[in-house]
């Protein structure tokens, strides 16, 4: 009997506790939002990080579990999910809002991707013939601390001068966060492009080939060190690097003694020049340094085949101590490849010194026009003038020291930077190869300049070898052989 009035009053009950609340215990409704930040950043995008709301009652109370709606103004920039928990999405700005009931508060969101690395994505390891742009165009990629591509970022590339030229010194990441320059090789033998995110030490770089159709092969006769293997080596591919015309292979016979005292029997294949490198006791440091010169050369176009390098060993260790071996060898190897050696078999050279000429000077048309450009053209004596000191083997086998100055071609070398000239390249042109100008250093004829950064100058002293030159068809047979 005691469980009924229980079992019939609950409802009565029930009724009465909604009475009593709608005055002490009233739902409670939102009347406060607050979130964990006012205010988020990101560096990178793909990257999260959690908001939290806290929520009050009309009271003050803290809801605990309150409703809580997210949102983004802007997708592209973050994301939101329904927990709160933030995306970086892109740069940019974006405002995130949490509603509960009718408050509402919000987080501004800054994305400022920051580039964190850039590495090659095309164009890594290509060659192509000096002249030519690589077949692919350099690309690189982006990215930050995530891995995520940086869009909007400038990229600069960069390449040593007579190396190559770029299509695009500098270019900006698109949405992919990648980046692209054309590139045109000017060297041979390995080249290095860097690219660089501008303004930062973030960078990369590409080894491109450059490939000469001109092929200079060097056949030591002595063992160099590995110091001047290194500077033999970087001559070759600088002048590959210049002359770029494909010559007649000759299938060459020379007989021993045939290219200088000590030259071995040659039977083989050139294409295009072979030089023979000796590296001897001559006379200590100082006096002659070495000489150099072709031994046989083409019937026809005169170019050389055959040649031989003679050095000083004790002149070498002192080159290499004033970090000129490089700069001799290079100017000893254009001695080789005809330069101021084949210039009276060519009948370029006119007015000669040592026969009583008092203004020598060479006359090809290609020199004289470069030789204008470099600030010839007010010159008044004949151009393109020639040595007419020094004596034999500096004299009428050079430019003249007295107007070129640290030219790399005069009878003497410079302390410090020696620039091998257009006017020395367009030389070449003249003599029958197909050269490539771009390939210069940058010269001017500057007296003013010259006059104030002179030291000791070193003389190439006798270092025009005059050998017997043997005329030699494609067969390798000797057509005839004139006298030094
Ligand atoms: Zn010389």
């Amino acid at each position: 009997m005691a469980r009924h009035p229980l079992r019939f009053s609950l409802p009565v009950a029930l009724g009465l506790l909604a009475a009593c609340g709608g005055s002490s215990t009233e739902p409670a409704v939102p009347g406060g939002i607050v979130l964990s930040t006012a205010s988020l950043s990101f560096s990178t995008v793909g990257a999260t990080q959690q908001l939290s709301a806290t929520v009050t009652d009309q009271a003050g109370a803290t809801i605990a579990s309150p409703k809580v709606a997210w949102s983004s103004s802007n997708g592209a920039v973050a994301t939101v999910s329904g927990t709160g928990l933030v995306t970086s999405k892109g740069s940019g700005s974006a405002v995130v809002t949490a509603t509960a009931g009718a408050v509402s508060a919000t987080a501004q969101v800054s994305v400022t991707q920051a580039p964190a690395s850039i590495q090659p994505v095309a164009g890594d390891q290509q060659s192509a013939n000096i002249g030519q742009a690589v077949a692919t165009p350099l690309t690189v990629q982006v990215e930050d601390a995530s891995g995520q591509p940086v869009n909007g970022v400038t990229v600069d590339f960069a390449v040593a001068a007579d190396q190559g030229t770029l299509a695009a010194s500098s270019a900006v990441t698109g949405a992919d966060g990648r980046a692209t320059s054309g590139f045109t090789p000017l060297g041979s033998g390995d080249i290095t492009v860097t690219a660089t995110v501008d303004g930062t030490s973030i960078s990369t770089s590409f080894t491109e080939t450059g490939v000469s159709p001109f092929t200079i092969e060097l056949m030591f006769l002595t063992a160099p060190t590995a110091a001047q293997r290194q500077a033999f080596v970087a001559a070759q591919q600088r002048w590959q690097g210049l002359i770029v015309g494909d010559l007649p292979s000759v299938q060459l016979s020379a007989a021993a003694g045939q290219c200088g005292t000590g030259s071995p029997a040659i039977n083989r294949t050139v294409d295009d020049l072979l030089i023979l490198v000796t590296l001897e006791a001559i006379d200590g440091a100082g006096g002659v340094l070495g000489s150099a010169g072709p031994c046989f050369i083409r019937n026809g176009s005169r170019l050389p085949v055959l040649g031989i390098m003679k050095f000083d060993v004790a002149d070498l260790d002192v080159l290499e101590n004033q970090n000129l071996l490089k700069t001799v060898i290079l100017h000893e190897m254009g001695h080789v490849l005809g330069y101021g050696t084949i210039w009276t078999d060519l009948s370029l050279l006119a007015d000669p010194s040592q026969q009583n000429g008092t203004d020598p000077h060479f006359t090809g048309a290609q020199a004289l026009a470069a030789f204008n450009q470099v600030g010839g053209s007010s010159y008044s004596g004949a151009k393109v003038p020639v040595e007419d000191t020094g004596g034999e083997g500096t004299a009428d086998a050079h430019w003249r020291e007295s107007v070129f100055g640290d030219e790399l071609m005069t009878g003497f070398v410079d302390p410090g930077v020696d620039p091998l000239s257009r006017v020395s390249i367009a030389s070449m042109a003249d003599l029958g190869y197909t050269v490539n100008l771009q390939g210069a250093d940058d010269y001017t004829l500057s007296p003013a300049l010259r006059a104030t950064a002179r030291g000791p100058r070193i003389h190439l002293e006798k270092d025009r070898l005059s050998l017997p030159l043997h005329v030699v068809d494609e067969t390798g047979h000797v057509v005839r052989v004139v006298a030094p």
